[in-house]
């Protein structure tokens, strides 16, 4: 299994947040994360990347367990986050932001054809390479952060709620791009309150509630189950 979460529990303080999450993920899957507001689903992305620490429990990426490690070893170990609210670097320009998430990567050669494929990818930050981050719309800094975070020649990346606040038919375009990306080879994690446009995007997904999974099928299945529809789908 490319990466298996075993009985994690997370603490905040005395608080307890996750009471012993399992999950997987399939090398070349899409998998989403679903939930209401602090079901846990942010907490659980941030315990694979080493931002919070796990009281319990196991999570093993291609072999390594990393909920001992410190964050910028899980990074170079090929796991990138794109975190809520984007978090780009304002006053630096899209160039020096996206040269920044290569911190990790010292081959001078990829990370010049890596810069050129998230161009690629994403065209409107070609145009304003040389823009500072601050003065982007929503939607091109949320391009930026997935940008940044592909700059570490990840192996999975983590997203969390990559289309939160942003307009529909920008949403569709991310979600679209995050499917080439996808193609291309990466195994993605998707945090999302937009149920129905991650489903439809993912292989397989899972349903948090208050700290636990309550729910883990297939996306298809997912969107078809009443439970779903009623309280994540608006009713079907
Ligand atoms: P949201 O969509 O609101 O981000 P979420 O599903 O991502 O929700 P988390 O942010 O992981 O949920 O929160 C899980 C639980 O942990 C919630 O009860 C929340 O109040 C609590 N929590 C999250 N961050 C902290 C923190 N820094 N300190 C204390 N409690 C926290």
């Amino acid at each position: 299994m490319f990466l298996e979460i075993k009985d994690l529990h997370v603490k905040y303080g005395n608080v307890e947040a996750l009471h012993g999450i399992n999950l997987h993920v399939n090398e070349g899957e899409i998998v989403s994360v679903l939930g209401a507001n602090g079901a846990g689903k942010s907490t659980t992305l941030m315990s694979i990347s080493g931002l919070v620490k796990a009281s319990g429990g196991s999570i093993v990426f291609d072999g390594m367990e990393l909920s001992k490690m410190p964050a910028h070893k899980i990074v170079a170990a090929g796991v990138a986050q794109v975190p809520e609210g984007r978090r780009v670097f304002g006053t630096l320009t899209v160039h020096e932001n996206l040269k920044l998430g290569s911190f990790t990567n010292r081959d001078l050669a990829h990370i010049k054809q890596t810069e050129e494929w998230i161009y690629q990818l994403f065209p409107v930050l070609a145009q304003r390479r040389s823009q500072l981050a601050g003065t982007l719309s929503g939607g091109e800094q949320q391009m930026l952060a997935i940008g940044r975070a592909l700059m570490a020649k990840p192996r999975i990346l983590l997203l969390d709620e990559p289309s939160l606040g942003l307009a529909p038919i920008l949403v569709k375009a991310i979600f679209k791009t995050l499917q080439e990306i996808n193609q291309s080879g990466l195994t993605v994690v998707l945090v999302e309150q937009n149920a129905r446009a991650a489903l439809r995007l993912a292989h397989r997904g899972y349903v948090l509630e208050v700290g636990r999974v309550v729910l883990e099928d297939s996306a298809e299945n997912l969107l078809a189950n009443p439970d779903v529809q009623n309280a994540y789908l608006g009713g079907g």
